[in-house]
C-alpha cells in the first residue's frame, strides 16, 4: 500500500508533518517498508514465476530461470506497484523506491564485479519495460545505460574494441534522447545518415571508431538543441530517467489502444528490469535472437526463430535486418546452440507450455534473456495443445486452458479455394508469418486501412515493415503484408496474435509509401489495387481471390469427410475434452432448421433461442403476415394467422428434428409489427408517384390503405414500444397460433418416436401478470392439441427476463414460470438506457475515454446488468428452487460473460451456432476457474 503523508525508511522513525504528539503510532506490522524492488543474479533470486502480478511477465520469468539455474545475466525488477505509485503521486517517484532501487544497483555492482560510472570498469544496464501481459514493442527500451564521455573509454579498454565501444555510446545516446529525452528519432536519424554519407559508408558496419566519435558528438548537439542542456552524463541521472521514462510509456497512445483492443487493464501498471547488459554486438562470436520452442503459426514441434550476428536485440524484432533462421546458428555456433536448445527444452517442460524466449551470444557464451508462454494463432493453440496431451506433458483438463476460446473463431475463418488459388500465378513468396487468407484492396497506412474499412471496403495494409503505431490498421485489415522482418518481426508476432493473416519478409516487394505504389511481380500497384496472399504458404498474387470456407466448416458442411482433416479432429478432441470439464450447458441461438443442424454439428445440445418472427420474412410469408397485421376485424387476422399455421408447423418440426430430441426453447412473437411493413418514407414516395402519374387506382387505394396503417402503427421509441408479450397479449390469436403450430409438430414427432420436450418462451415480460395472461393461452392451447392428437407431451412454460422490471421482480415470476432466459441484449439496453441500435456511436468514445472498459452489449455489465442478473437468479431460485437457467443474449458466446453465468450459476448459455465451440470451451475454463475458487 502506498503511503503517502508517512514515509517510513528502514530504520528511522516515521517522518510527519503533523505534530508529533498527534501522530498515531504506526502499528508494528507496519514498520517493514513495502518492497518495490526483486533482486535475481547469481542462481538465486527474490522474485519466482507467480509473480506475474507485481514484477511483470517478463520480471518474473528472469526471477524463475535465474532460480533454475539458467544464465541469466543479473539485475533487478522494479515493481509494478512502484509504476501506479509514481501516477498516484503525479508522476514523482517516492523516496522508499529510488533508495531500495539504489540499494539494488550496489548489489549488482558487486555481483557483476562492476562500478556503476567507473571509468576503470563500467557497469552498464538495459532498462526494459514489463507489463502482467506482453504488449510487444508498446513499450519503452534502453540499452547500453552507464556510458558517457569517460565509461566508454572504460569499455573500449575492457573489450579492447574502440568501435563497438563508441557503436554502443551512439545506439545509448540515440534511444535515450528520444524514449527519455522525447526528441524525435528522425533528428539522430539525420545526423547519423550524415556522417555514412560523408565517409562513403553504406552499411551502419562500415563506421570506423573515429565516424562513430563523429556521430556522438552529433548527438550531443542535437540534444543540446533540442532541450537547452547537455546530455545527461551522471549514469545514475540517466538510470532514473530511464525508468521514469518506461513508467511513462505505460500511458503511451500506442500502449493503450493495445490494451483498449485486448481488454488489459489501465490500472495495472508495468514493471521496470534493469539488467546487466551483455553484448550481441561485440563481434562475429556474438548474436542476438529470438525463438519458440514451436511453430506459433502452425503448432508443428520444431526448434523455430532466428537470430543476428553482431547485434543487439532490437534488431531482430524491429524488422530492419531480415535475420537467419535459427537452425543455421547450429553451423556457426554449435555450443551455444546445444546449450539453448537443451535450455529452451528444459524451460517448456518447466512452463508445460511453449516458450517464447530472447537470448544474446557474447563472444560465444549464451544468455537467457527473457522467457514467457509464446503467443500462437488459434490455429497452432489446437495443435499445440493435442500435441502436449500426447505427448504426456499435460493432461486433458489443463491443456485447454493453452486455448483462448475466443481463437478458435480464426479456425473457422475463411480460406482460398486451393484450385483457384492454384490457377493464379504467385506475384511474390513471404514468409508464411500468421495463417489464414487474405485479399482485399491495397492500402499503405493504418490510418488509410481504418478510414477503407468505414467505407465498407476490405484492405490489406502493405508496408515495408509495420511498427507498434499501426496497430489499428492492422486490427481492421483482411491481412499485413510486409517487404522486410522475419518471422518474430512486430507484423508477424502482432499478427498472429491477432488471428490475422500475415505474411512478412517478403523481400521482392518495393514498397514506396509515400508514392503509394508498390512493385511487385513486375507490376505496379496503386492503393486500391487488389492483392491476395495466403498466411499459411506465404504466396502473394495480384488479383481478387475470393474465399471458401474452412476446413473445419467443410466438415461440418458434410463437403469433407472428418477422416481427412487432422485439424478438424485436433478440434473435436479438444472440444470433447472441454465438454467432459464443463458444467453449464450450450445451446445455439437458431430460427430456421439448417441452422440448427449446423449448431448441433459444432456441439450444441439444445436450442436456447428460436425467434419465430424469423420466420416471418420469408418471401412467401411476409404477404400473408401484413394481412394478418392489416386486417381491421378479429376474423380476418385469424384467417390470415391461420394460414400461418402449417409454415410454422413446418418450420418447429424441422427445427426439433435437427436438434435430435435436445431442448428447444421458443419464442413467441417479439418485434414491433411495423417491421413487417414497408418503409413510412418509402410508401409516401409510391402514393406521391401513383398520383402524380394518374397511376392504377386500386394499387393507389392499396398503398394508401398500408401508409394509413403503417403511420397507425407507427411508434416514436420502437424498442420500448409495442412488442414482445405486449402483442401476444393485444393480438392472443398470434400466441395461440404459435403455440399450436409447436405443440402440432412436437406430436408429430413424437408419434415418429422423437421425443421432444419443447420450452415455450413470452418474451419482454415484466410483470408477472402478462405472464400469466400468456401462460393462460399457452396452457388452454397445448391441452386442445395433446386431446386432439391422442397424446400426451411434456413442454414447459416460462419468460425472458430482458426487462429490469422482471428482474427485481423474478421472486412473483417464478412462481408461475417454469424457466428463465436472460434475453441480456435488451437488458442491457433497458439497464443502461442506451438504444442497442444506436449506442455504437458513442460506446467507442465512451471506450476511448475509458468510461466504459469494454462494450456491454459485447461482454457483460458484471457491476449493473450483471448484477440484476445475479439477483433475479436469486429471487426465481427462491420461489421456484428446480428453475431452469439460461442466458440468450449475444452475451452467451462471449467468454468473459460465460465466466460470469458460471459464477452466478446458470444451466446453459445459449449463442450463435458459429460460436457454440468458443462457448464449449470458455464453458469449460470457467467451470474450471470457479472450482479453484475464482
Ligand atoms: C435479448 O434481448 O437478449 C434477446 C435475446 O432478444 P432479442 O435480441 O431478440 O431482443
Ligand atoms: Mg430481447
Amino acid at each position: 500500500m502506498a503511503k503517502k503523508t508517512v514515509q517510513l525508511v528502514k530504520g528511522k522513525r516515521p517522518v510527519a508533518k503533523a505534530p508529533a504528539a498527534k501522530v498515531k503510532a504506526a502499528p508494528a506490522r507496519q514498520a517493514k517498508a513495502t518492497r518495490y524492488v526483486y533482486f535475481f543474479g547469481n542462481g538465486k533470486a527474490d522474485g519466482d514465476r507467480t509473480m506475474k502480478d507485481l514484477l511483470g511477465g517478463k520480471g518474473s520469468g528472469l526471477a524463475e530461470m535465474t532460480n533454475a539455474g539458467l544464465p541469466v545475466p543479473p539485475g533487478f525488477t522494479i515493481t509494478t506497484a512502484a509504476c501506479n505509485l509514481y501516477y498516484e503521486l503525479g508522476r514523482k517517484v517516492p523516496g522508499e523506491v529510488e533508495q531500495q532501487m539504489e540499494a539494488n544497483l550496489r548489489k549488482l555492482e558487486k555481483t557483476a564485479g562492476q562500478q556503476f560510472g567507473s571509468v576503470q570498469n563500467p557497469l552498464l544496464v538495459s532498462v526494459r519495460s514489463g507489463a502482467k501481459f506482453s504488449m510487444p514493442g508498446m513499450m519503452d527500451t534502453i540499452l547500453n545505460l552507464g556510458l558517457n564521455d569517460e565509461t566508454v573509454e572504460g569499455l573500449k579498454a575492457r573489450t579492447g574494441n574502440g568501435r563497438f565501444a563508441y557503436d554502443s555510446y551512439r545506439r545509448f545516446m540515440q534511444m535515450f534522447g528520444n524514449v527519455v529525452l522525447e526528441i524525435p528519432k528522425e533528428e539522430f536519424e539525420k545526423e547519423f545518415d550524415a556522417v555514412k554519407h560523408e565517409g562513403g559508408a553504406k552499411l551502419d558496419t562500415d563506421l570506423d571508431e573515429q565516424a562513430l566519435r563523429d556521430v556522438v558528438k552529433r548527438y550531443k548537439a542535437v540534444v543540446r538543441a533540442k532541450t537547452g542542456k547537455a546530455f545527461p552524463s551522471d549514469p545514475m541521472e540517466q538510470l532514473r530517467g530511464a525508468r521514469n521514462a518506461v513508467f511513462r510509456s505505460w500511458n503511451n497512445p500506442r500502449a493503450k489502444s493495445y490494451r483498449a483492443i485486448y481488454e488489459i487493464p489501465d490500472h495495472i501498471g508495468t514493471a521496470v528490469n534493469v539488467q546487466l547488459m551483455v553484448f550481441g554486438n561485440s563481434g562475429d562470436r556474438s548474436a542476438t535472437g529470438v525463438g519458440f520452442t514451436r511453430n506459433p503459426a502452425n503448432g508443428a514441434k520444431e526448434f523455430y526463430g532466428e537470430f543476428l550476428i553482431n547485434a543487439q536485440g532490437e534488431d531482430v524484432v524491429a524488422g530492419i535486418r531480415t535475420p537467419m533462421p535459427i537452425t543455421e546458428l547450429e553451423k556457426v555456433m554449435p555450443t551455444a546452440y546445444r546449450e539453448l536448445r537443451a535450455h529452451t527444452t528444459k524451460l517448456e517442460k518447466h512452463y508445460k507450455d511453449v516458450q517464447d524466449f530472447e537470448f544474446t551470444i557474447e563472444n560465444e557464451k549464451l544468455f537467457m534473456l527473457q522467457t514467457r508462454n509464446g503467443k500462437r494463432t488459434g490455429y497452432a493453440a489446437v495443435v499445440i495443445a493435442t500435441d502436449l496431451v500426447a505427448e504426456k506433458l499435460l493432461k486433458p483438463a489443463e491443456a485447454l486452458l493453452l486455448v483462448e476460446p475466443s481463437s478458435l473463431s480464426q479456425l473457422l475463418s475463411p480460406v482460398f479455394d486451393p484450385k483457384e488459388w492454384k490457377s493464379i500465378p504467385v506475384a511474390t513468396k513471404g514468409l508464411p508469418a500468421s495463417p489464414g487468407a487474405a485479399s482485399g484492396q491495397v492500402v499503405f497506412t493504418a490510418d488509410e486501412a481504418v478510414a477503407w474499412t468505414d467505407q465498407g471496403k476490405k484492405v490489406v495494409l502493405v508496408r515495408k515493415e509495420t511498427v507498434p503505431d499501426d496497430i489499428h490498421g492492422m486490427f481492421v485489415s483482411q491481412g499485413v503484408l510486409t517487404a522486410t522482418g522475419g518471422m518474430t518481426s512486430h507484423a508477424a508476432v502482432v499478427g498472429r496474435q491477432m488471428g490475422k493473416p500475415a505474411v512478412v519478409g517478403a523481400s521482392e516487394l518495393r514498397v514506396n509509401e509515400e508514392e503509394k505504389v508498390v512493385h511487385v511481380g513486375g507490376k505496379a500497384l496503386h492503393e486500391g489495387d487488389y492483392i491476395a496472399f495466403d498466411g499459411l504458404s506465404g504466396e502473394v498474387k495480384v488479383e481478387k481471390v475470393a474465399t471458401k470456407p474452412s476446413e473445419i466448416l467443410q466438415v461440418i458442411n458434410g463437403t469433407m469427410p472428418e477422416k481427412d482433416s487432422e485439424i478438424y479432429q485436433r478440434f473435436k478432441k479438444l472440444l470433447e475434452w472441454a465438454d467432459k470439464a464443463r458444467t453449464m450447458g450450450i445451446r445455439a441461438n437458431a430460427d430456421l432448421p439448417d441452422q440448427a443442424e449446423i449448431a448441433y454439428a459444432f456441439g450444441a445440445r439444445g436450442i436456447g433461442l428460436c425467434r419465430t418472427e424469423h420466420m416471418f420474412f420469408a418471401d412467401d410469408r411476409l404477404p400473408i403476415v401484413r394481412r394478418m397485421i392489416l386486417a381491421d376485424n378479429e376474423a380476418d387476422r385469424k384467417a390470415a394467422v391461420n394460414e400461418l399455421l402449417p409454415m410454422q408447423r413446418a418450420d418447429f418440426y424441422g427445427v426439433f428434428k435437427a436438434m435430435h430430441g435436445c431442448p428447444v426453447t421458443v419464442r413467441t412473437i417479439d418485434p414491433p409489427l411495423h417491421e413487417f411493413l414497408p418503409k413510412r418514407e418509402d410508401l409516401m414516395v409510391e402514393v406521391a408517384t401513383l398520383q402524380a402519374t394518374n397511376g392504377n387506382k386500386k394499387e393507389l387505394e392499396e398503398k394508401k390503405d398500408l401508409l394509413a396503417r403503417v403511420e397507425q402503427l407507427h411508434e416514436f421509441n420502437p424498442m420500448l414500444g409495442h412488442r414482445g408479450c405486449r402483442l401476444g397479449i393485444t393480438y392472443p390469436e398470434i400466441t395461440e397460433m404459435q403455440t399450436r403450430a409447436i405443440m402440432e409438430a412436437a406430436c408429430q414427432l413424437n408419434k415418429e418416436g422423437l421425443k421432444v420436450v419443447p420450452e415455450i418462451m413470452i418474451p419482454l415480460v415484466g410483470l408477472v401478470k402478462e405472464f400469466r395472461d400468456q401462460k393462460t393461452i399457452v396452457e388452454r392451447v397445448c391441452q386442445e392439441v395433446m386431446k386432439e392428437q391422442g397424446i400426451k407431451i411434456k413442454y414447459l412454460v416460462g419468460t425472458m427476463i430482458e426487462v429490469p422490471r422482471g428482474a427485481v421482480t423474478a421472486d412473483e415470476i417464478a412462481t408461475e414460470a417454469q424457466f428463465f432466459s436472460f434475453g441480456t441484449n435488451d437488458l442491457t439496453q433497458m439497464t443502461f438506457g442506451f438504444s442497442r441500435d444506436d449506442a455504437g456511436k458513442f460506446l467507442k468514445i465512451y471506450q476511448e475515454k475509458r468510461i466504459l472498459d469494454a462494450d456491454p452489449f459485447a461482454s457483460i455489465d458484471t457491476v449493473g446488468v450483471g448484477k440484476l442478473v445475479g439477483m433475479a437468479c436469486e429471487l426465481g431460485r427462491t420461489a421456484r428452487p428446480d428453475i431452469k437457467l439460461g442466458v440468450c443474449g449475444e452475451h452467451g458466446g462471449d467468454p468473459a460473460s460465460i465466466h460470469f453465468f458460471q459464477k452466478v450459476g446458470l444451466n446453459y448459455v445459449s449463442c450463435s451456432p458459429f460460436r457454440v465451440p468458443v462457448a464449449r470451451l470458455a464453458a469449460a475454463q470457467a467451470a474450471m476457474a470457479v472450482k479453484v475458487g475464482d
